[in-house]
């Protein structure tokens, strides 16, 4: 893995992510949006053909070890039957293998951190939140966490009440860093170390994001909280959280969300809803299920990164989805 991580990296670093980094996520979209899937001939720094930016070909069947995905899983749209067969394949190892990932990100929306409040932070979540991820890195897995700001603001709906959509996302960008400065604190106080880093300079709260010092941090088994996702308006910690798995070679994004998986359909609404075990990028785009944003998801796709989709409403849940405990969906390249 570690080859598969240092040809990734090398990739990531010669496109100079800092300054590069938006243009990463336009080309992203616009490839997702054509919908042709044609991708380039491309070469690592070896020479060695890539199936896409930043991954070796041979990093999919890797990350496939394990839970192969249905072959006959196909491009109509799945019914009942099938989703269930394909769930209870015996080719599906995902809910009895633990997996062994090394360097993840997980992305926090402001709603989990705020539990059952209608806004901030509920503080019986944060520390449940903090001890799960203090169970993470105790077993050696090195945690960066992205949060979400919703909890307190959203750009979308202050440009929607009027504010210049830039400013509003500002705003959101700064809610953003007071959550993580909130599970910074939560987190030390399990006994875990923990750093804070912002995509916007803020020198007196916490340090400033940097690829070379977030990596520091992790290699030292210190759980890195970003605060202000991409840095950049228009964008949000969903695309944050597949930037920043990139640049720092995460083997894995773990996405909470409140419902524990990818749907077939909207559960809330469809009784008929069916949860997938296990999809491809692909898949999930063809059948326009949404994982995550479509800034987010087309940059995770685009560098090969695998996805957990999980809910975050249990104690543990975290760990438990990584263990392959309970329900989750994964999203392999
Ligand atoms: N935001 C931004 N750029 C980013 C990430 C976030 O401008 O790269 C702003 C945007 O206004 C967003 C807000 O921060 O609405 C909070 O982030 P997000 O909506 O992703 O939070 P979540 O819904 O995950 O709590």
């Amino acid at each position: 893995m570690s080859q598969i991580k240092g040809s990734s990296h090398r990739c990531i670093s010669e496109a100079r992510p800092g300054q590069q980094a938006t243009q990463q996520l336009f080309s992203a979209s616009l490839e997702l949006f054509s919908i042709c899937f044609t991708r380039s001939p491309c070469k690592d720094v070896g020479g060695r053909p890539l199936s896409c930016r930043g991954r070796p070909k041979q990093s999919f069947s890797k990350a496939r070890e394990g839970f192969r995905i249905n072959s006959s899983f196909t491009q109509d749209f799945a019914s009942k039957n099938h989703i269930e067969a394909m769930n209870n394949s015996s080719e599906n190892k995902f809910a009895r293998k633990p997996l062994a990932w090394k360097r993840i990100v997980v992305k926090l929306s402001g709603e989990a951190l705020m539990g059952r409040l209608s806004h901030g932070l509920d503080h019986d979540v944060l520390t449940s939140i903090a001890a799960d991820l203090k169970d993470v890195a105790a077993r050696g897995v090195e945690v960066a966490v992205v949060v979400g700001g919703g909890n307190f603001f959203r750009g979308i709906e202050g440009a929607d009440r009027g504010i210049e959509r830039a400013r509003a996302d500002s705003i959101g960008m700064l809610a953003t860093v007071m959550n993580a400065l909130a599970l910074e604190y939560a987190i030390e106080k399990q006994g875990q170390a923990a750093r804070t880093m912002s995509a916007l300079p803020m020198p007196a709260l916490c340090e400033a994001y940097s690829h070379q010092a977030a990596l520091h941090h992790l290699a030292k088994g210190r759980t890195v909280v970003l605060g202000g996702g991409t840095g950049n308006p228009f964008f949000t910690t969903d695309t944050g959280a597949a930037l920043r798995g990139a640049e720092l070679s995460c083997d894995l994004i773990m996405k909470a969300t409140k419902v524990d998986g990818v749907y077939s359909a909207d559960p809330k609404r469809d009784p008929r809803a069916i949860r997938y075990d296990q999809l491809t990028h692909d898949e999930a785009i063809s059948r326009n299920l949404a994982v995550m944003d479509t800034a987010a998801f087309a940059l995770a796709r685009e560098n090969g990164i695998p996805i957990i989709v999980f809910s975050i409403r249990e104690k543990g849940a975290i760990l438990s989805a990584l263990e392959g405990r309970g329900n989750a969906t994964l999203v392999l390249p």
